[in-house]
């Protein structure tokens, strides 16, 4: 019986272990990737916003967070897949049959990139397919590429490319973007960038590599084929939550509604970080609300 368990081991879940071992409480915290930071691993940029630290990559800033864990005492598990969670029953299975048990809970489970769910995207997924534009550019400049979205990200990674590729066509299916003014004036001085509204993607052509994409204008008969060697999809993020469904108050979207103390609709059952902030999704956001779980836990547990 542990005093916590944490689900997660992004900047929120390391944040909480940290706190919850200075607390004194028996703390074990599940990663199911290999490696711990989560979103900070697919950070190519510079992060100069997280206070105390500055950083190159995300990764960089991964190493220091796990370079200051290093001598806490808590447990840590990568690699380590759950196969379910009865937060009521305070008990976890993971996949290898292992149950855990653990009086409260920590969910800091992040999110993850939003799909589209068409033929190709994951077929053809580095091969065409890119993950970052600012990592990937130099192997896409000469070449047309397509970008997804209409926020901010789907619009600056659509200027990056801009910088090195003969055409960039903006695919977005709303009638406005919702990219900050900033980058919309910049997108409508870039000549090379083709911003089509109101359609949406339908395809990925490509045999071994992406050749082609579909795309379907509203109020149109027919998708029409537009020939681009390289598709990056920025069409939002979603919590990882499904572990919990039925379980727990969620909003629409499914991210995890928490009380100012980071506690969930269950009993000792806490939640921080993406995962239960949609609004103001942060580095400095995610260790904050690790911080005060862990103390509203150890309150509790040593009152
Ligand atoms: C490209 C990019 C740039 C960014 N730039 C900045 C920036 O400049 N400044 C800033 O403040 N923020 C930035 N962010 C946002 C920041 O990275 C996130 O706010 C932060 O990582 C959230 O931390 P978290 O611990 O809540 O979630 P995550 O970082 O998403 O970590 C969640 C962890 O939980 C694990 N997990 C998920 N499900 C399970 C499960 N079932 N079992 C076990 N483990 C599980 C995941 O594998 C992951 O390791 C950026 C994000 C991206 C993608």
């Amino acid at each position: 019986m542990h005093d916590v368990i944490i689900i997660g081991a992004g900047p929120a879940g390391l944040s909480a272990a940290l706190w919850c071992d200075e607390l004194g409480l028996d703390t074990l915290v599940l990663e199911q990737q290999a490696e711990i930071g989560g979103q900070l691993l697919s950070v190519y940029n510079r992060i100069g916003n997280y206070l105390g630290a500055r950083a190159g990559s995300g990764l960089e800033l991964r190493d220091l967070f796990a370079e200051q864990v290093k001598d806490s005492d808590f447990d840590l598990w990568t690699d380590a897949e759950i196969e379910s969670v009865d937060l009521a029953g305070k008990r976890i299975v993971l996949k290898s049959g292992e149950e855990l048990q653990s009086i409260s809970f920590i969910i800091a489970t992040g999110v993850r990139r939003r799909r589209l769910g068409i033929p190709g995207e994951l077929e053809l997924m580095g091969r065409g397919v890119m993950e970052s534009a600012t990592r990937e550019r130099d192997e896409f400049a000469g070449k047309d590429v397509c970008v997804v979205g209409g926020g901010d990200a789907a619009a600056e990674n659509a200027l990056l490319l801009a910088e090195v590729c003969p055409t960039v066509t903006l695919v977005h299916r709303g009638q406005k973007l919702r990219a900050r003014s900033e980058f919309i004036e910049r997108l409508r001085g870039e000549h090379c960038i083709t911003v089509f509204k109101e359609s949406t993607l339908r395809r990925i052509i490509g045999e071994t590599e992406v050749e082609a994409v579909e795309i379907m204008r509203e109020g149109a008969l027919k998708p029409f084929q537009m020939a681009v060697k390289g598709v990056l999809i920025r069409i939002g993020v979603e919590p990882n939550t499904e572990l919990f469904s039925e379980q727990l108050h969620m909003d629409e979207s499914g991210y995890i509604v928490v009380t100012g103390e980071q506690e969930t609709s269950v009993g000792n059952v806490f939640a921080v970080g993406d995962v239960s902030n949609p609004l103001a999704p942060t580095i400095s956001g995610a260790t904050g609300a690790g911080a005060t779980a862990a103390k509203v836990i150890a309150s509790r547990l040593h009152s």
